[in-house]
């Protein structure tokens, strides 16, 4: 017997490198005419560094001692931002204090106690008068900044950046000759930065410094306008726009076990430009289903 035109498109991903969890996500896939995409993980590589350390002058750290502070705290973490804080310590070699009451908030930041005090590694309070100057130095300069701070005292601040992923302008260029509408970049990082990389990848609207339920409120505010909503992510953070979308992609290599279990299909080899190969094929299966 000849195989269902649906079967064969999940099997034509699978070779593409995209797992689709069933016939009816194949189907859904062809539907959808707008894309929102995360950014980091997803339209970057996720692999941030740090760039800069900037201990606050009344702090009394120095460089290492802010940074072998906050890799301490984020070690526990899964999140890219933290794996950057850890091998940015271990390069300059620097011992790493033990942290308990390990605690993360999605789009915000983690807690943890580092010798007997408590330690944030968070997103900045933009009113936080102590930090503003590095924070919007960094920003300006296209960097997430991050704030640490102990005892609920902020210490320094850090900086991070990431690459644009090798294929992601041709992929939005591809989705937008797909849905006749460029994708929407959905981040809980800064404008600023976001903007400067959304410009990079050809994508015009922005949606920043959003929080988890945030990401899924835009998307269930297209869906009851109508329109079917392809979200694509890798985080704890991106699972709620997963859930709420028409169809969710998660991005496999670094994704969050979260977001694999709530995307619809997951991409298993690393390139973004998957996505809009798996929409063409679901849609050319529709066009055989009778
Ligand atoms: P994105 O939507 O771009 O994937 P996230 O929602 O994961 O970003 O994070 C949003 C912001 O929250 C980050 O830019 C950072 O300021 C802060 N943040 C989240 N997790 C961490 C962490 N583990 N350490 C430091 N900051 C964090
Ligand atoms: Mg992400």
């Amino acid at each position: 017997a000849t195989m269902p035109p649906l079967l064969s498109a999940i099997a034509n991903s699978g070779r593409h490198g995209v797992l689709v969890k069933s016939a009816v996500v194949m189907e859904r896939l062809g539907q959808i005419d707008t894309v929102a995409l995360d950014k980091t993980g997803t339209l970057t590589e996720g692999a941030p560094h740090v760039t800069d350390i900037r201990p606050l002058p009344d702090s009394g750290l120095t460089e290492h001692q802010l940074l072998a502070l906050a890799a301490a705290a984020e070690h526990p973490s899964e999140h890219p931002l933290a794996r950057a804080v850890v091998d940015a310590a271990r390069e300059r070699r620097l011992p790493l204090a033990t942290a308990t009451g390990f605690t993360s908030t999605p789009g915000v930041g983690v807690t943890a106690t580092v010798d007997g005090r408590t330690v944030t590694v968070h997103a900045p309070d933009r009113d936080c008068p102590a930090t503003t100057d590095p924070v919007s130095e960094l920003e300006d300069a296209g960097r997430t900044a991050v704030v640490v701070a102990t005892d609920g005292a902020p210490v320094g601040v850090l900086g991070l950046a990431d690459r644009l992923r090798p294929d992601a302008a041709a992929t939005v260029q591809a989705l937008t000759a797909l849905t006749g509408a460029a994708p929407i970049l959905l981040t809980g990082d800064n404008p600023r930065a976001a903007r400067r990389l959304a410009e990079d990848a050809g994508i015009g609207e922005v949606r920043a410094a959003l929080l988890p339920q945030d990401k899924a409120a835009a998307v269930k505010e297209w869906e009851r306008a109508g329109r079917k909503v392809l979200v694509v992510g890798d985080g704890v953070n991106d699972a709620p726009a997963l859930a709420a979308a028409h169809t969710g992609i998660a991005m496999g290599r670094a994704g969050s076990d979260l977001a694999l279990e709530t995307a619809d299909a997951v991409i298993v080899r690393d390139e973004l430009a998957t996505v809009p190969a798996v929409v063409a094929l679901s849609r050319r299966a529709r066009s055989l289903v009778v």
